[in-house]
């Protein structure tokens, strides 16, 4: 099966690229098969790679910029091809969970198994970003540092969400409850625990920093078989989800 990505629905200008890669069309196996294109999650190398240079192919970009993502929230410009063409390699991959560039033909990927992977763009398709969005992210300044290092103002820009767990299947304490600071995105559960909806929170952080536009995927990858979800697998592959200007 080749390569499909999950293509985003929003209302992107002419000249952006956008989407989510799935489960499918890689070269991976057992429980990485077999699109994973995570390189710390145990999948023999050389098959991540293989998967990388799909994804390169499947964007038509000259290269692709890959993060090694600490779930904190550190914002780095892309401002040129990565240093090495290979996209399998991690040695130079800067520390960060969040990117952006004005560069033409540079993809933007960031992994996600779970966590809410966010693209944005502005209107004019000038400058692209790429957050990834676990709770430790959202709820520790991911998203306005990424939106104060942006040359272009919340208001001109638009987001979407892509694939992540939803409320439903991701049942959470009292410390995530508190660090998020409560709110609309939390319900009751059983035994103490909330269900946190990550997607609705990172939604409702955007808009409450001004980006007006923004559209979900509406998908639960521990619900849809067809992605990765750590939750429900536990050893498992990563999808990333890429943005580019063509
Ligand atoms: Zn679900």
């Amino acid at each position: 099966m080749p390569l499909a990505l999950f293509e985003a629905a929003w209302p992107a200008p002419r000249g952006i690229g956008a989407g989510c890669t799935t489960r499918a069309g890689g070269a991976s196996a057992g429980p990485y098969a077999t699109l994973n294109v995570g390189a710390g999650v145990r999948d023999a190398p050389e098959r991540v790679a293989e998967n990388r240079w799909r994804l390169l192919a499947a964007t038509g970009c000259e290269g692709i910029q890959w993060l090694h993502q600490t779930h904190g929230a550190e914002v780095f410009h892309a401002a040129q091809l990565p240093a090495s063409p290979r996209p399998d390699d991690r040695g130079d991959a800067p520390a960060a969970d969040a990117m952006w560039t004005e560069r033409r033909g540079l993809a933007l990927a960031v992994t996600v198994a779970d966590c809410v992977p966010a693209l944005l763009c502005d209107a004019r398709g000038g400058v692209v970003a790429a957050l990834h969005c676990g709770w430790r992210g959202a709820t520790g300044g991911v998203i306005e540092a990424t939106l104060a290092a942006l040359p272009a103002a919340p208001e001109t820009l638009r987001a979407w969400l892509g694939p992540a767990i939803c409320a439903a299947c991701y049942e959470v304490g009292d410390d995530v409850h508190g660090r998020a600071g409560g709110g609309a995105a939390f319900t009751r559960a059983g035994g103490g625990k909330w269900r946190f909806d990550l997607p609705a929170y990172v939604a409702e952080r955007l808009a409450s920093f001004g980006v007006r536009e923004v559209a979900r995927s509406g998908v639960c990858v521990s619900c849809d078989e067809r992605f990765f979800s750590h939750r429900r697998d536990g050893i498992t592959g990563r999808m990333a989800a890429v943005i580019w200007r063509r």
